[in-house]
């Protein structure tokens, strides 16, 4: 007997009328109106069924912080990290996990079940890498933490800074993480991007470095990290966040890096909610948008994803752990309008997220783990269009959040009084 039937569902690919069979916490058949017997057989309705959402680029130890100790209010990148270093003193190891386990337990809700966040290192007490190591550990029955040794203050900037991260590394943080924009010069952002690939060469770790989050155009650290890839054999293992100087580059420039960093299987994350918030603060009009190049990136064959990267912290007062919503603004910031584009918006937090997560066992088929959301919405289109409601979150067979059914009774004589914003 099964443990559970889905039937009557409609896939990400757009297949309706799809039935997922679930036995011991895996898929173990995906097949068109399946009837077997199970302990509990639920009928979809027709409703979207998608693997579950994925935060490839987050900040676990700032999230939820927002206010502390004071507002950012130029909003601006700089004041941002100025804010947190002033934070980052008065920070208590307990307060950091308060917040994160209440934002995992939002992300839940959200059918958002993998989250890479980086961690800042800067410090040699590592108290938000002891904090995020142990939230890391609290949280694993029910979602994937992936933490990157992030130092923020910039590797070779900070006093000891390779030497933190060498012993975050130590402590079981999962990547190195990367801030060469950050370093004092060009060069120094260069050399730092060598040695943290290095760092990640010699230990066998993933790579995933803020890259280029600037407006400047000469910002051509992807360049190096792409071409450090290749030297050190790590294709397939290497993330660029952010990117947004590609924004802002000469075109002819970007027509040969294209393909370099696809050639280095380079992946991309970036964030649109931010990007669209911080990049463009130093213009006045026309202001430029500071998303990095994703539709000509995706054309290239370069892996992009899409990440949230801040939610209520010194760098943005907005958020919720809604991926829908980090698509939703993807889409808008990079004119993804086509249904292929609306598409790709939808692939970015979930499959493209899990590729640059090197997540196992993801997607709706057999063999895969039985972690899966059923939105209120009929397809990819419409639950980006709603930012839809999760009705049930499952994780691995086991049923971990639900919302009711969202509808307003709209009180106008002569029309429809159920509205549910689906046509
Ligand atoms: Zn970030």
């Amino acid at each position: 007997m099964l443990d559970l039937l889905l039937t009557n569902a409609t896939l990400p690919d757009g297949r309706t009328g799809m039935s997922v069979a679930v036995q011991d916490g895996r898929i173990v058949e995906v097949a068109p109106g399946l009837a077997a017997p199970a302990r509990e057989t639920l009928d979809a309705g027709g409703c979207l069924l998608s693997p579950p959402f994925c935060d490839p680029h987050f900040h676990m130890d700032a999230t939820l912080s927002y206010g502390l100790p004071r507002v950012n209010e130029s909003g601006t990148l700089l004041e941002g990290i100025q804010v947190w270093g002033e934070l980052k003193p008065q920070l208590k190891a307990q307060d950091m996990i308060d917040r994160a386990l209440a934002y995992c337990d939002w992300a839940v809700a959200r059918g958002l079940l993998a989250i890479r966040s980086h961690v800042d290192t800067s410090d040699p007490s590592l108290l938000p890498v002891q904090a995020m190591l142990e939230v890391r550990k609290r949280v694993a029955p029910y979602l994937d933490l992936q933490l990157v040794a992030f130092p923020q203050d910039g590797v070779l900037r900070t006093p000891g800074g390779a030497d933190s991260l060498q012993r975050a590394l130590d402590l079981g943080v999962d990547v190195v993480g990367g801030i060469p924009h950050f370093e004092r010069t060009m060069a120094q952002g260069a050399e730092s991007v060598k040695l943290l690939c290095e760092i990640a060469a010699a230990r066998g770790k993933l790579v995933d470095m803020h890259c280029d989050e600037s407006d400047d155009p000469l910002s051509r650290h992807i360049e190096t990290l792409a071409f450090e890839t290749q030297r050190l054999g790590l294709q397939g293992r290497v993330n660029g966040s952010h990117c947004t100087s590609m924004h802002s580059m000469d075109n002819y420039y970007v027509s040969k890096l294209l393909p370099l960093i696809a050639e280095s299987g380079v992946s991309v994350v970036a964030n649109p909610l931010i990007n669209i918030t911080l990049q463009g603060r130093h213009d006045t009009y026309p202001k430029r948008r500071g998303m990095t190049r994703v539709p000509e990136l995706m054309a290239a064959g370069v892996n992009v994803a899409f990440g949230h990267d801040c939610v209520m912290d010194p760098w943005y007062g907005m958020g919720s752990g809604d991926m829908l919503e980090v698509a939703h603004m993807g889409l808008h910031v990079a004119q993804m309008t086509s249904q292929k584009g609306i598409r790709a918006c939808f692939d970015a937090v979930t499959t493209n997220a899990a590729k640059v997560m090197h997540l196992q066992g993801y997607g709706i088929e057999p063999g895969c783990d039985a972690s899966f959301v059923l939105l209120q919405a009929r397809d990819v289109v419409e639950a980006i269009r709603l930012r839809a409601n999760r009705l049930k979150v499952w994780r691995k067979g086991t049923l971990l959040a639900q919302t009711p059914e969202v509808e307003a009774q709209v009180h106008v004589a002569g029309r429809p009084a159920r509205v549910t914003f689906s046509r």
